[in-house]
């Protein structure tokens, strides 16, 4: 009890503990990671991970982070024991981490905490992100209001006209919010744009990543932030069962919730870890985000790992309902794991993420976010094929306001104000 309240901070952000093994240090996962990038990116990529190494020994930044991650963020987030829905369901019993509690409304604030952290102490006085649907450019922004940095924020154009409450709301904060042009006009090239600054103003400017993915150290800094989800979840569910659950599902867009959600569970390995993809209408070319059900070894924005691209590397074209978990590319521990046979992986297809969307707001009167409606399917499914005594986890990434529109809309009604 008392350590779920009161955060003691020394252990928050992991240090160098042997069972913290991976990335290697040119930041591998296996096979998986690493840093492929443009020459003028090595320097501050190097910089930045020197820079995290000695912020993560420092007791004062890890205090930082606590406090900052209890006052302002909300944590720590319950463990929900969902009766209404479990009955609804039948079969093993279904908790909720409830990451939708958090402020701007989903998990992306804890990582964009540590980084801007982090940039402070590194000098930085300029934040630039990328974002799909707004909510790591919303958490961006309201973080750097908080502390007073120049926040840029990157944004396809199309994704801007789909997701415009988000645009208003980053903007309200002080965020300035360029919208880009090129491609697709979605996440991909919003953070090419962002790499493209940052080349450009390195020396006064940090770049909040906003998932597991990229470059190291990336993927290892993104997920060190996010680990609190599963530290708390894990006494969490200790208390209340007197146990650990059979099974914790989290969706996966560049991974970084369900890291997060996995990463205290990684040495037990009674506990199945189950990561489930954007289905979009079916596992062919262009119409999901199923790196893992349709993807092949590759590079994509800095890393190697599983991605949808054809025979010469070209990345396809991909869809989900959900802009959150509509990228090509998936986090390289998320491969690593898989490869080791730690991992699962499932996928959700958007009509069946609408199911489960509609179904937590009828059952529990929690309204989710499209992209944690795709755990919340699949973790159902498996809840119902499994005995009563038995105990499982979906990780409740964000609350679904910000999607009550597109689901409407999705559904054959138009919201009118
Ligand atoms: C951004 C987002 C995701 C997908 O990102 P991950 O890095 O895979 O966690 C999932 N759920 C919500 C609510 C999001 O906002």
């Amino acid at each position: 009890m008392q350590a779920i309240t009161t955060m003691s901070a020394s252990s928050l952000i992991p240090t160098t503990e042997p069972r913290f093994r991976v990335p290697d240090a040119r930041g591998r996962f296996g096979q998986f990671g690493g840093m492929y990038v443009p020459e003028t990116l090595m320097t501050p990529l190097l910089d930045l991970t020197k820079a995290y190494d000695e912020a993560r020994r420092d007791p004062a930044y890890q205090q930082a982070f606590a406090d900052m991650l209890r006052d302002y963020a909300g944590r720590p987030t319950g463990l929900y024991h969902a009766e209404s829905l479990t009955k609804h369901v039948g079969g093993a019993r279904i908790y909720l981490k409830r990451e939708d509690m958090l402020h701007t409304g989903a998990h992306k604030i804890n990582n964009v905490i540590g980084q801007a952290l982090l940039a402070i102490r590194m000098g930085k006085k300029r934040i630039i992100a990328e974002t799909g649907a707004g909510q790591h450019g919303t958490a961006t922004a309201a973080v750097c209001a908080r502390f007073g940095l120049k926040c840029v924020i990157y944004m396809g154009a199309t994704d801007m006209e789909r997701q415009a409450l988000n645009v208003y709301r980053m903007r309200l904060m002080g965020a300035e919010v360029r919208g880009v042009e090129a491609g697709q006009r979605t996440l991909k090239e919003a953070v090419n744009e962002a790499m493209r600054d940052w080349v450009t103003n390195v020396r006064e400017t940090h770049y909040i990543l906003g998932t597991a993915y990229g470059s190291h150290p990336y993927p290892m800094m993104v997920r060190d932030f996010h680990r609190i989800i599963s530290i708390e979840s894990k006494q969490q569910i200790l208390r209340a069962e007197g146990r650990l659950p059979d099974a914790i599902v989290a969706c996966v867009g560049g991974g970084s919730n369900a890291i997060g959600a996995f990463f205290e569970f990684l040495d037990e390995p009674g506990v199945r870890l189950i990561g489930v993809e954007a289905g979009g209408r079916g596992i062919s070319k262009g119409e999901h985000a199923a790196r893992f059900a349709g993807g092949r070894l590759g590079v994509l924005q800095g890393c190697m790992t599983n991605i949808l691209m054809d025979g010469e590397g070209q990345i396809e074209g991909t869809h989900s309902v959900s802009a959150g978990l509509d990228y090509a590319a998936v986090g390289p521990e998320h491969s690593y794991y898989r490869e080791k046979g730690r991992l699962e992986f499932g996928y959700a297809t958007d009509t069946e993420c609408l199911d489960a969307f509609q179904m937590l707001s009828r059952t529990e009167g929690i309204i989710p976010a499209l992209e944690s409606s795709h755990a919340i399917a699949h973790g159902v499914k498996l809840a119902a094929s499994l005995p009563k005594e038995q105990v499982v986890i979906i990780n409740l990434s964000g609350r679904g306001d910000k999607d009550v529109w597109s689901a409407a809309r999705a559904m054959g009604t138009e919201i009118k104000l």
